[in-house]
């Protein structure tokens, strides 16, 4: 006899030892008394096509067997997106899971066509449960063949998102690779004038015509500044899309850190008074000297420092400590690390200020000189510094508590290089 076709009202008309029958042929090994037990507790109830017998997080206080028709199981992926699972139908069972867990739904269970179901409650089903190892094993084999289905369709989903990850991905670096090469190309061009535009400014600056006034010495100054700015940015380009291109190379000698902290301290002399920022270097004397790009690692650090001005409100402390370290990978290296007490980062822009043109906040809102607080920048430096460190085989990373603009958590840049001699000639140039 096959219970599964039996219509509701025809397990109704016939009663309760249909019912029993029906449970007898799926759940065999219970005996008798189990059994009547077992239909007595369970009801028959019917649904229309459409409508939700579970739902995906409500509590779940009863098993159901499916009699007649088919289910769908589905599951919530956002508020207003449901994914199908899989559907059901006579003989098979669902719901069993939230009361193993004595937990909520995990799945919503939709009717496909009208369908009717034994409705099962908690406490007689746990008790079958027991006494059922047919019921267990049929739970078991359910949830394995579950488990592999769910299994087999996420890796599905994920080779195809990883496809679309591919697709997107490659788009993007040919936009990237177009905007650098627009950028460069750009920067390439108008330097060769601007460098004039700076060297005449200059002069004009000597002129005794310039010197004797002093609205027009105020003019030129000013003309000076900006061109300079506009020359150093240019060269960032240059130097970072070197970097990017693996175009450029290091020449070593030893590199003495005291001597680079002090041409950054005087290089930002005036700018850490104007400022009345407290510049303290700790630890460099002791550190050996290192195999590296002397310009290369100053430029580097005077991005670190720069940065450290830029993001400090004034009154604050950049402390610079160099030790040296033992680094798994690495070996000995020296380790240098840039601290301020300025605005510090949020932990989600960690790592992606290291990327080119990445700049936290908007650009407009950021002031317009290279040492002042928030002074705007093109979003180079730790690009730039990355670049450099890696080319030397060394490690960089940034450290805060998190961005706050009244508390000042202050942020930490650390650098790693390897004391070790380098090998070859490595992707960076030095050239200004
Ligand atoms: P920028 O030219 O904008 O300074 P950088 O590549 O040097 O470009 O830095 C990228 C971003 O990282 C900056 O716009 C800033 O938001 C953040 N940043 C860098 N250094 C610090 C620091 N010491 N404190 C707080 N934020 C920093």
């Amino acid at each position: 006899m096959c219970y599964t076709n039996l219509a509701m009202d025809r397990l109704s008309d016939q009663g309760l030892p249909a019912v029993e029958d029906f449970l007898r042929s799926l759940f065999f090994g219970l005996d008798e008394e189990e059994l009547a037990r077992l239909a007595q507790a369970a009801r028959v109830r019917a649904f229309p096509a459409g409508e939700v017998i579970c739902r995906e997080g409500e509590p779940g206080d009863a098993f159901y067997v499916i009699v007649e028709g088919q289910v769908g199981v589905y599951k919530q992926v956002d508020d207003t997106e449901e994914r199908w699972l899989n559907s059901l139908g006579p003989g098979e069972f669902f719901g069993e899971l939230a009361l193993v867990q004595e937990g909520t739904r995990n799945a919503t269970v939709r009717t496909l066509e009208p369908t009717t179901v034994l409705e099962i409650g908690r406490e007689p089903f746990l008790r079958v449960l027991g006494a059922s190892p047919s019921l267990a094993v049929r739970i078991l084999v359910q949830l394995g063949r579950r488990l592999v289905e769910a299994d087999r369709r996420a890796l599905a989903e994920l080779r195809e998102a990883n496809e679309q990850l591919r697709l997107a991905l490659e788009r993007l670096e040919r936009l990237d690779r177009t905007k650098t090469d627009f950028i460069q190309v750009s920067a390439h061009e108008l330097r060769t004038p601007v460098a004039a535009l700076l060297g005449y400014a200059q002069m004009m600056q000597d002129h005794p015509l310039v010197q004797k006034d002093e609205q027009l010495r105020a003019l030129v100054q000013g003309i000076v500044d900006s061109t300079d700015r506009l020359h150093r940015i240019f060269n960032s380009i240059l130097d970072l899309s070197r970097v990017i291109e693996g175009d450029v190379k290091i020449h070593p000698s030893p590199v003495s850190f005291p001597v680079v902290f002090q041409g950054i301290r005087d290089e930002f002399q005036e700018a850490l008074e104007e400022r009345n920022l407290t510049f303290e270097v700790k630890g460099l004397h002791d550190l050996p000297f290192c195999q590296a790009d002397p310009v290369l690692i100053y430029k580097a650090f005077r991005h670190l420092v720069n940065n450290a001005i830029k993001y400090t409100p004034d009154g604050g402390r950049i402390t610079v400590t160099g030790e040296e370290v033992e680094v798994p990978d690495l070996g000995r290296c020296v380790q240098i690390v840039v601290e301020d007490t300025g605005i510090g980062i949020a932990p989600e822009d960690l790592d992606l200020i290291f990327e080119k043109f990445y700049r936290v906040g908007e650009a407009s809102l950021h002031s317009s000189g290279t040492t002042a607080f928030k002074g705007g920048g093109p979003g180079l430096g730790l690009a730039i510094a990355r670049g450099v460190v890696l080319a030397h085989g060394g490690r960089i990373w940034a450290e805060s508590p998190g961005y706050d603009e009244e508390a000042c958590p202050g942020s930490r840049f650390i650098v790693q290089l390897p004391l070790r001699p380098l090998e070859g000639e490595a992707a960076v140039d030095g050239e200004e």
